[in-house]
């Protein structure tokens, strides 16, 4: 199977913070892959912009240096030839007033506009003011922005106010790059373009849903802005939180951004409040030379979690009765990201003597975000051979790199599918700033009682699950935990 590459419109398209991190790793190597692919149009510019003062060559030869390094590209590939080309770089402080003239004058009337605030969140105010006060936030432009977005109510209203000034909602693009992975459209697609698991997604079929963000590395340098966040605010607050809605949420209208952004509220919406014996917070201990999430931290006080598990309750029609579960954490088992629909078991098996003893009988789609996206449902079938009626339970896979053959071994990456989204006008994939405010006002509460309380996260071992409080929370209702794997 081909998959069609269709060209973007031209489109001018400025990163602030081109000299970063983020930048050097994913957004422009991600642009060089969808040059290469040819979906980007070599009249279209890219314009970096930041304060570090140099020249195009200059920014040119930094950018190659990372699309080698971060893309795997030969250095001498004509593609990056080609691609540097569409580079420019013009010197900024968000905060200043130097370099706003002649990023305007390099904007071509015609061409798309967008803006990507690839910088601390400290400075989205400042880029919006100056964009609008140099004739930019016209109402076509878009502008791009990275997470975290807010860290509490008060503060994500606040960043939304301050955003809304300048652009309007339809042109603002909140990123969460989960949402840009194949395997998370895809699920729509298993969800709302088949007739088989809709009528069984409910209440009444589905046992539990479980939802594993799982990393098997430490907070290492990021220590000290880690501990100011923790796994709810890193994890739960944002990517796992579009994941459980993904999966709760009602059929939209039509695949349409405020379609499917609406019924995503409501989910949320839905969200009880976590009660305190249904939430498990931990902290990675050392191991060997490895230090300890507090080593890590610097700061031996800490009380901000590396890893938390929650009973999440959906309070309608469809989800009444059906729990999910969430788990993330540093310095686990093995980095896997998934998510698992345990279906409920058969109301009577006719086969009860045929089941080898342990296997679960009960079917699961289970949805593998990372690593070697794509799904597999399981099922019981009988175990081939003379054997009697002795039954099995076998995976149907539905891996997508081998179904689609070499050209779906080479899918997007989330960032390039996100960026090209942002070129064509679709924010399907974003999210709206209503979702991100009801998302936190369900995640305040969480963290307040944490703050007011006296109690300390769990300890757990790195390489292991998680704390054994998180195994109780499931044990308690007669569930387990999938096994932590890559
Ligand atoms: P970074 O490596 O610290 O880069 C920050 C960029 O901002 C640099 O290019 C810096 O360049 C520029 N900058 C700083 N102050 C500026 C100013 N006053 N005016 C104009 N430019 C300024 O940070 P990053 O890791 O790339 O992260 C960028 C944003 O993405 C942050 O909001 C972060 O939370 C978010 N994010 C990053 C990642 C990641 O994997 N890195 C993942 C998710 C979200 P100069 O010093 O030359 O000005």
């Amino acid at each position: 199977m081909v998959s069609r590459v269709i060209p973007v419109d031209d489109f001018d398209l400025v990163i602030f913070g081109a000299t970063g991190d983020l930048a050097r790793r994913k957004i422009l190597p991600g642009l060089f892959r969808r040059f290469v692919a040819g979906q980007i149009p070599e009249t279209s510019q890219i314009i970096g912009a930041a304060r570090t003062a140099q020249d195009d060559a200059a920014f040119q030869a930094d950018v190659r240096a990372a699309i080698v390094e971060f893309g795997k590209v030969d250095k001498k590939s004509p593609d990056l030839d080609r691609f540097l080309m569409l580079l420019h770089y013009v010197s900024i402080d968000a905060k200043g007033e130097g370099g706003w003239k002649e990023l305007k004058a390099k904007m071509r009337k015609g061409a798309i506009h967008a803006f990507y605030f690839s910088v601390a969140p400290s400075l989205f105010g400042d880029l919006a003011e100056r964009l609008a006060a140099h004739g930019m936030a016209h109402g076509d432009a878009r502008i791009v922005v990275e997470k975290p977005f807010g860290r509490d109510l008060a503060s994500a209203r606040a960043l939304n106010a301050t955003l809304r000034k300048h652009f309007d909602e339809h042109q603002i693009y909140r990123i969460d790059h989960y949402l840009g992975k194949e395997t998370v459209q895809n699920l729509m697609a298993v969800r709302f373009a088949n007739i088989l698991f809709e009528p069984l997604w409910n209440a009444q079929y589905v046992d539990h849903v479980q939802i594993t963000v799982a990393e098997t590395v430490g907070v290492g340098g990021r220590g000290s802005y880690y501990d100011n966040s923790g796994a709810i605010r890193d994890m739960v607050q944002n990517h796992m939180m579009q994941l459980l809605c993904l999966i709760a949420m009602e059929p939209p209208y039509h695949f349409d951004p405020d379609a499917v952004r609406d019924e995503k509220l409501k989910v949320i919406r839905a969200l009880e409040p976590v009660e305190a014996t249904e939430i498990v917070r931990g902290q990675y201990q050392a191991n060997g030379d490895e230090g300890s999430y507090l080593t890590h931290a610097e700061n031996p006080d800490s009380r901000t979690e590396s890893y938390v598990a929650m009973k999440v309750r959906i309070s309608n029609w469809r989800w009444q009765g059906t729990p999910f579960y969430l788990r993330t954490g540093k310095r686990l088992r093995a980095r896997t990201s998934e998510i698992a629909v345990v279906f409920k078991e058969p109301p009577h098996s006719i086969f009860e003597d045929a089941h080898t003893s342990g296997e679960p009988k009960a079917n699961e789609l289970v949805i593998r975000l990372q690593p070697n996206e794509g799904m597999n449902l399981k099922v019981m079938i009988k175990e081939p051979g003379p054997g009697g009626m002795r039954l099995v339970q076998v995976p149907l896979d539905m891996t997508f790199a081998d179904a689609l053959g070499p050209e779906g071994a080479d899918m997007p990456d989330a960032y390039e599918r996100l960026i090209m989204d942002v070129i064509r006008g679709n924010q399907t994939l974003f999210m709206r700033g209503d979702e991100i405010e009801a998302s936190w006002a369900w995640t305040d509460p969480i963290i307040q009682a944490w703050d007011d309380g006296k109690a300390r996260p769990e300890p757990y071992d790195p390489g292991s699950s998680g704390p054994d409080e998180a195994l109780g929370l499931m044990h308690r209702d007669g569930r387990r935990w999938r096994e932590i794997r890559s």
